[in-house]
């Protein structure tokens, strides 16, 4: 469903991500992880076409992603930034129906995909009208993950949604994630910096540092098979 060809991006002459190659595969999820910095909020971010690559090729849904092709493409795609990303100023309603506003989805298609999302998601229908602030962290973030399901997208990207969560709420949320990825069955990458939290949402772990893909595989090769020192310390320190 992504394919990554030798994929580089510096900044300021650092390389945050290093001649990646990945393939995603369709229909199920996966969890991308690695140490703070070591470049998964960048890799994401050039997959949805927000970040344009020094080097390589991606290919979405076997369309090259190119400056022109970019838009076209990120309608396949629904992208949770971390933090979530909402637009203060606007209700949760607000937030969630932008994009389908802006498509020129009419109100009652609008409404009976707001349902949808409401029953997925386990939101409150009433705390709809209220602003990011006024709800809890865990609600933000279903919120978000609404407004990224509202186009019915082909590809769910998830930037760490369980982030700045309390120790209940995440936990709460973690379950509800699993759970809605597996009714979605779609195309889901998820980034976290917790290999227990990967092995939970995913089959297939990708393990980044320093920009440069570590070790792919399960959660059991991570610890039984241990592609370098990196990996033996991240597990160590991870589980
Ligand atoms: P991660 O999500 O794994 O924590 P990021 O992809 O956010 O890592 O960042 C990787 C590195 O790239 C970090 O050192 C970060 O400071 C740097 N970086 C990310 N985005 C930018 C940017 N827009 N400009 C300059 N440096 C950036
Ligand atoms: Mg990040």
């Amino acid at each position: 469903m992504i394919r990554l060809e030798h994929v580089s991006k510096c900044f300021g002459g650092a390389r945050v991500v290093d001649d990646v190659t990945l393939t995603i595969e369709p229909a199920r999820a996966t969890a991308l992880i690695g140490p703070s910095g070591s470049g998964k909020s960048t890799l994401l971010s050039m997959i949805v076409g927000l970040t344009t690559p020094d080097d390589g090729e991606i290919e979405v849904a076997r369309h090259l992603l190119t400056p022109l092709s970019a838009e076209k493409l990120r309608r396949l795609m629904g992208y949770v930034i971390q933090e979530g990303g909402l637009f203060p100023h606007l209700t949760a309603r607000r937030n969630i129906e932008l994009m389908a506003r802006e498509t020129g989805w009419p109100a009652e298609r609008r409404a009976a995909r707001l349902e949808e999302l409401l029953q997925l998601t386990r939101f409150p229908a009433e705390a709809l009208e209220r602003f990011p602030a006024e709800l809890s962290g865990g609600q933000r973030q279903r919120v978000a993950l609404m407004r990224a399901l509202m186009l019915d997208p082909e590809i769910l990207l998830m930037d760490e949604p369980l982030g700045a969560l309390d120790p209940l709420i995440r936990a709460d949320l973690q379950d509800d994630l699993a759970a809605i990825f597996a009714r979605l069955r779609k195309t889901v990458v998820i980034v976290t910096h917790d290999l227990a939290e990967a092995g939970f949402f995913a089959e297939r772990i990708v393990l980044m540092n320093r920009g440069r893909i570590v070790q792919q595989g399960r959660f059991a090769d991570f610890v039984e098979r241990p592609a370098e020192e990196f990996v033996t310390r991240f597990v160590r320190a991870g589980v």
